[in-house]
């Protein structure tokens, strides 16, 4: 049997991802240990997004693979991650060399990212909490990637973004969300709009 593994990755090829980097670490973290158990490697790999439980899911493996490559993460920066769902993400990031953050509102979600992450050997700091405050005590942030999606920019996660940083968020509600990247450049934001997108809501507490 072919490993499905690598034919996501030659999947993501075909799409465009055309990163090294970004193609390595998707060839290498193990998505399909991420998932409820009860889901066989074939289906981990499949360019779909899957169930995690409490009504969340883990991202297609090409919108994954599509935001890393837009925040261009180099080893070493500091990186937060809104929505840690399964981890898969945070573990990308990871294995990108970043220095990962990520936060997750839902306390299961998060008690179980932190332990796949352990016995993975993805080095991640995962808080439960809320992401619309971000993570001032580790802040700034080269980069920002939000996984869940805000009816507005959240105004705390641009604050914590350094200068040079990138942000990355599905923005907006429903099915009109579209991906939106900001850069903070001499204290100023420039903003992009980007691809359409169905990302779950960012919960309001
Ligand atoms: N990045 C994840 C997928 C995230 S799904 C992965 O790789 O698996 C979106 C996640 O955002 C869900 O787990 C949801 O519980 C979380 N979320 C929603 N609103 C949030 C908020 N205000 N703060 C932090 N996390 C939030």
């Amino acid at each position: 049997m072919t490993d499905p593994q690598k034919l996501m990755v030659e999947q993501l090829k075909n799409y465009g991802i055309s990163d090294k980097r970004v193609l390595e670490a998707m060839g290498k973290v193990p998505r399909h240990r991420f998932l409820p158990a009860g889901f066989f490697s074939e289906a981990a790999y499949g360019d779909h997004p899957l169930p995690i439980g409490h009504e969340q899911t883990i991202s297609q493996p090409y919108i994954v693979a599509y935001m890393t490559e837009r925040i261009n993460l180099k080893p070493g920066e500091k990186v937060l991650e809104i929505g840690t769902g399964s981890g898969y993400q945070a573990a990308v990031l990871a294995a990108l060399d970043g220095d990962v953050y990520s936060i997750e509102i839902v306390p299961e979600l998060a008690s179980h990212a932190i332990e796949v992450l352990k016995t993975t050997g993805y080095k991640c700091n995962v808080k439960c909490g809320d992401g619309y405050q971000g993570w001032p005590e580790f802040a700034p942030f080269s980069v920002i990637i939000v996984t869940c999606a805000p009816q507005e920019i959240p105004e705390k996660l641009v604050e914590q973004l350094a200068e040079d940083g990138r942000m990355i968020l599905p923005l907006g509600g429903g099915f009109s969300q579209r991906l939106v990247i900001l850069r903070k450049k001499q204290g100023k934001i420039e903003q992009e709009e980007d691809l359409p997108v169905r990302f779950v809501p960012m919960i309001k507490k």
